[in-house]
């Protein structure tokens, strides 16, 4: 991850599944502050747009240098831009993503990213969904959290991929529950408590929801 936030980052990656995936080396991420690759006194990272307008634009001399300086040598990398106007990640796109040795994720803030960055450095922008954020650090870590728990040994249970929702063709999981059977009258579909692992199946693929 490439931010002007990097504390952000740590908060997140360090704990639960990724943190454990992280201890067992499974999966490294690093958060990169943009500024070390600025070299004014200002260590400044954003400049008021060519033809006008509002808000500051992100400049693409630190982004291309933060690049160059922690691509992997001789590994396959992908450069993702976090772009309101990218196109939308899906579940496709993690299992994609999740083939490579290294992901590097460029974080705009203020008005959004000289456009130099999506032409020569980005190999792809992306979006995670029609609404616009004050950054790019929550959509890398939702690509991140998506893209890492693909990567075999992260989750315990391999069932745990197979059976969830987006997983197959864009079906959504049936409803799950859990000890007690009833609480405040609100009741577990009696067909869990059967017993009957046919029934189960049955009852479990009839809940299945196949988006149109
Ligand atoms: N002016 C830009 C526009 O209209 O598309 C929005 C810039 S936004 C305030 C600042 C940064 O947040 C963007 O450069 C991008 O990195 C990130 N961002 C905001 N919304 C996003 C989204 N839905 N998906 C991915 N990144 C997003």
């Amino acid at each position: 991850m490439v931010t002007i936030f990097p504390e952000v980052i740590n908060a997140y990656t360090d704990i639960s599944i990724l943190g454990r995936a992280k201890i067992k080396g499974l999966i490294q991420t690093r958060a990169h502050d943009l500024r070390t690759w600025t070299f004014d006194r200002h260590r400044t990272v954003d400049d008021t747009p060519y033809g006008g307008g509002p808000g500051m634009v992100m400049k693409v001399e630190p982004f291309d240098q933060a690049v160059q300086s922690i691509r992997l040598k001789g590994k396959k990398t992908r450069i993702i831009l976090t772009s309101a106007s990218g196109s939308f990640f899906t579940e496709q796109d993690a299992k994609r993503l999740a083939q490579y040795d290294q992901i590097i994720f460029l974080c705009g803030r203020y008005e959004g990213v000289d456009a130099r960055v999506e032409e020569y450095i980005a190999d792809e922008s992306l979006s995670i969904g029609s609404y616009v954020l004050t950054g790019g650090e929550l959509p890398a870590l939702v690509m991140l959290d998506a893209i890492a728990r693909l990567v075999p040994g992260v989750l315990g249970k391999k069932e745990s991929l197979t059976m969830e929702s987006h997983t197959q063709n864009g079906c959504l999981e049936y409803p799950q529950y859990t000890k007690p059977e009833q609480y405040r009258g609100w009741k577990v579909p009696p067909v869990l408590l059967s017993g009957n692992h046919k029934e189960i199946e049955t009852w479990r693929e009839k809940q299945k929801k196949y988006p149109s």
